[in-house]
């Protein structure tokens, strides 16, 4: 095929040459795509719009000969242009944007993935939920979707579903009750939560647990429909965070930009 007609988001942009782009663009069809936008740097461009970080469009691709797609028309779904307007909810967007781009690869269908950074992308534009209320259920979903979820049932020792603390493994991706972790003898389990990432065990209280459990469980589009009191805001942030920064076994450039504007 030397056409092809895909929908997606565009999750990352390279300048190249004096007026083109290296697009990285999810795509519902084919997973990650690396397309050329041709000319997209000049403002009286056809498709200047569609090439923009964050921007969701349908895509007609054209081959080259070098057998390098390149964006022959679009079609402009959604341009979240209120990101634009705060440096927090920008700064969270690049963050879901460059987390979406190492996770998802090419030639791989992805409709979770997609689904669920776009309805990131909608509520950090939207602004209708606490920012690190979004950022840390979308950690936590992307972990999901990865195949990398938690067992938060129950504890993994005992099998008490409703204990009155927990610690998270994060590594394991297992909860454990206090009692358990007393009697194996986990120095961890008296040792306060220091705030780093780095540290593989997270205390989870009952109502932190009640929403973790939540955002993994629920539908795609309803995986932000909870209320997050302001006082758990720091603690859901911290231990989504770790929980899949872990798993991924990396930092991110753009979450430390987001922290210079966000403590959470
Ligand atoms: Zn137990």
């Amino acid at each position: 095929m030397d056409k092809e007609k895909v929908t997606g988001v565009v999750l990352r942009e390279r300048a190249k040459g004096e007026n083109d782009k290296l697009l990285s663009i999810l795509t519902a069809e084919h997973g990650k795509m690396v397309v050329l936008g041709k000319g997209v740097r000049s403002l009286r461009n056809k498709n200047m719009v569609a090439a923009q970080p964050f921007c969701c469009a349908t895509y007609v691709l054209t081959k080259s000969r070098s057998g390098m797609y390149y964006i022959s028309e679009s079609e402009l779904h959604e341009a979240f242009f209120d990101l634009r307007a705060d440096l927090l909810s920008l700064a969270l967007a690049s963050y879901v944007c460059e987390v979406a781009d190492h996770v998802s690869v090419e030639d791989n269908a992805d409709v979770p993935l997609l689904r669920l950074v776009l309805n990131t992308l909608y509520a950090a534009a939207g602004k209708k939920r606490p920012t690190a209320q979004i950022k840390g259920a979308f950690e936590l979903r992307c972990a999901s979707v990865l195949g990398l979820s938690p067992e938060l049932s129950c504890c993994a020792d005992c099998g008490d579903p409703d204990a009155p603390a927990y610690w998270l493994d994060i590594l394991g991706g297992e909860l454990f009750c206090a009692d358990c972790m007393s009697k194996r003898g986990h120095e961890e389990a008296s040792v306060e939560y220091s705030g780093e990432w780095s540290r593989p065990l997270c205390p989870v209280s009952p109502e932190l647990l009640a929403v973790l459990r939540y955002v993994i469980s629920a539908e795609p589009t309803r995986f932000l429909s909870f209320s997050l009191p302001e006082h758990m805001e720091a603690d859901f942030s911290a231990v989504c965070e770790r929980y899949l920064l872990h798993h991924l076994g990396r930092g991110f450039s753009t979450l430390d930009y987001y922290k210079q504007f966000s403590k959470l």
